[in-house]
């Protein structure tokens, strides 16, 4: 039996104790929604926010290897409108950035096109490519986003626990499964993989512009103090070694994208386990409320499966 409790007055909301379990960009935006909405949450994580998937994270909002369509798209329009309000204020890590998807194909619009303001036929393309699109995006600087996250949670009277769990925690009205690729253990699910994403480090240049081929995917997106180089695709990979062949090839890919980054000095690499599933599932079963498997799209749909979190919990 659920142990709801109603709090004085038949206006406020019912309360509930919620465990979220995960401590990456899904777990923590789950749990700072919940709180906002009255409930009691406490987050359990064998990996803190900092050591998490999310913390490697580029991070562009952009929807990738997420599906379904629909779906995706509803989560990822939410979260823009969220992500821009943030970057207001230069705590979160967030800014919005104009920049440029480009394909050496022509194409037709994209699937998400309805999740931004505005999206136009890019012009200026580099050598060999012969379509592309322009729009305004959030990129996130995850460490320091992560933290705000992290200290909106705890500053609401949340709290964030490291515990590597065996299986979903029993005791509170509600668990929240936000444990990325952590489901395939603690919810005996083997649809959700990794595919593993190394990155590159380079210090700012001068680049103020975004830039995206799918292919690869190549990537470059500018931050305060460095700019992030990607990427690969490895499906099925778990290894989080970088390899200095792989750091070599994206640079080399890239750089046909911005020459510049021929001479940009590189600081560090880091490599991340895409938590791809066919679907992201988010949805109710009893008290437990999964959500994960949001593959190369985790930030950019955050918001938006938080608020339907909150929700399936209020059910
Ligand atoms: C190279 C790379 C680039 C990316 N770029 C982008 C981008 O530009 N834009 C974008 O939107 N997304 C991007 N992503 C995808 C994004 O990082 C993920 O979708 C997102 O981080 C998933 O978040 P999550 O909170 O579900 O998982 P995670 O961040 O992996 O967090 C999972 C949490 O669950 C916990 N957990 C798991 N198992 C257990 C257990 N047994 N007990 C206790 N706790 C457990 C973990 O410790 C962790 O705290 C990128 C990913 C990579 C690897």
């Amino acid at each position: 039996m659920r142990a709801w409790q109603r709090l004085s007055g038949a206006s406020l909301p019912l309360v509930a104790r919620v465990i979220v379990v995960g401590a990456g960009v899904i777990g923590l935006t789950c749990a700072l929604r919940l709180l906002e909405n009255g409930h009691r949450v406490d987050v359990v994580a064998r990996d803190l926010p900092l050591e998490t998937t999310s913390a490697v994270a580029g991070a562009l909002w952009y929807p990738y290897r997420a599906l379904p369509q629909d779906r995706v798209t509803v989560w990822a329009g939410a979260s823009y409108v969220e992500f821009m309000s943030l970057a207001g204020d230069p705590e979160t890590g967030v800014t919005m950035r104009t920049g440029s998807e480009v394909f050496r194909a022509r194409q037709a619009d994209p699937w998400w096109k309805a999740a931004v303001p505005g999206l136009d036929r890019e012009t200026a393309l580099p050598p060999g490519y012969v379509d592309g699109w322009t729009f305004v995006t959030p990129i996130v600087e995850m460490p320091v986003y992560l933290r705000w996250l992290g200290a909106r949670v705890t500053g609401l009277g949340g709290t964030i626990t490291r515990l590597n769990l065996q299986a979903l925690p029993a005791g509170a009205d509600l668990v929240v499964n936000a444990s990325g690729l952590g489901a395939r253990l603690l919810s005996s699910d083997k649809s959700v993989a990794p595919v593993r994403g190394q990155l590159v480090y380079v210090e700012q240049f001068g680049q103020d512009r975004w830039i995206l081929d799918p292919e690869g995917p190549t990537f470059v997106l500018p931050r305060a103090q460095d700019v992030v180089v990607g990427s690969t695709a490895d499906e099925g990979e778990w290894s989080r070694t970088s390899s200095p062949e792989v750091t070599g090839e994206i640079l080399r890919r890239a750089t046909l994208l911005v020459p510049e980054l021929a001479k940009a000095r590189v600081i560090r690499t880091k490599v991340g386990l895409r938590p791809v599933r066919p679907a992201v599932r988010l949805e109710r079963v009893d008290r437990v409320v999964h959500c994960y498997g949001h593959g190369g799209a985790g930030i950019t749909l955050s918001w938006g499966c938080a608020d339907e979190v909150v929700g399936l919990c209020a059910d």
